[in-house]
């Protein structure tokens, strides 16, 4: 069995759904940083940072946390009643957020970098609402990729990175940044969020799928990568690529600095599924192994970016 197919194989349904029910249900129902739970010193977005930050200290990763000013969003009702986003005015307050990095340096060629990120924080105009499939999925997911390579040597740098895109501005314009100013050559960056989630109608069939969005040619060649991976590992994900039509999401971020080759993997292009931004988005109802099989789909790109160099 050779490294890759050994590495995916450990990828662990139940480490993955205990992981999601600790930062979207309880002790932490939801990740942001205008509600802090009765009794509590800290938010639950800083709360749900000291659980990544411990997790990848843990596995022997260098943590860091970068401090980054943000605003809440505020609240407006769309036409069919649902509370939606809305620009914060100038004068609402001021909060840190912070991204969480945990870092392995590259053996063989350490300013090359691959990049996992995944928004951590949940909805900022919606009181107390778990934020399941996004993304606290997407979370749990780049947790566990971590986990797995707890230990492995890599030839390239893996940073995976916890990001805020639920409070505004996002947070991963900084790491973007940051990958410039440290003088690295971007290997890939892959956006894990909302793993798993599509429409009702895929869910009733029992259809799982990963939908990987990209706007450069060097998003399509990782899309390609990952279609040819999900085939040749037998991960069995209806995986599909779409072509977007402008840099969006924290993918966005590095493609917006100027480095082309970021990605997201969702569950579904259009996002299809059901209870997007709305309270019923809650863990019970994300489907771990559909959010396992793109975890390992992502596992087996990084594995393959990181011995074989940009695609
Ligand atoms: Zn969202």
């Amino acid at each position: 069995m050779d490294t890759t197919t050994a590495c995916i194989e450990c990828v662990d349904d139940n480490l993955i759904r205990a992981r999601l029910f600790h930062i979207a249900r309880d002790p932490i129902p939801c990740r942001t940083l205008v509600y802090t739970l009765p009794g509590h010193q800290k938010c639950t977005l800083h709360e749900a940072d000291d659980f990544i930050a411990q997790s990848l200290e843990g596995w022997g990763y260098s943590v860091i946390r970068e401090p980054v000013q943000v605003q809440a969003y505020r609240r407006n009702w769309d036409v069919e009643g649902h509370a939606t986003y809305a620009s914060p005015r100038p004068s609402d307050p001021w909060y840190t957020a912070y991204n969480v990095y945990g870092m392995v340096q590259g053996s063989a060629i350490p300013k090359e970098l691959i990049v996992v990120i995944s928004h951590k924080d949940s909805q900022s105009w919606m009181v107390n609402t778990a934020g399941a499939y996004d993304n606290g999925i997407g979370t749990v997911a780049n947790l566990e990729i971590a986990r797995v390579l707890q230990g492995y040597t890599p030839k390239r740098t893996l940073w995976f990175v916890f990001c805020n895109e639920e409070h505004t501005p996002w947070t991963s314009a900084v790491t973007a940044q940051r990958v410039k100013d440290e003088g690295y050559t971007l290997v890939a960056a892959l956006n894990v969020d909302s793993l798993g989630g599509r429409s009702a109608e895929d869910q009733r069939a029992g259809i799982r799928t990963n939908a990987t969005r990209f706007v450069t040619d060097e998003g399509e060649r990782i899309a390609d990568l990952m279609a040819r991976l999900n085939e040749e590992l037998g991960i069995g994900l209806r995986q599909t690529k779409h072509r977007g039509e402008f840099p969006n999401d924290d993918d966005g971020s590095f493609i917006k600095a100027g480095m082309p080759a970021a990605v997201a993997m969702v569950g579904s292009f259009p996002y299809a599924e059901p209870n997007y931004h709305l309270a019923w988005d809650v863990a019970e109802l994300v489907d771990i192994e559909n959010a396992r099989m793109a975890t390992q789909l992502a596992l087996a790109t990084l594995l393959h970016l990181d011995e074989n160099g940009p695609v």
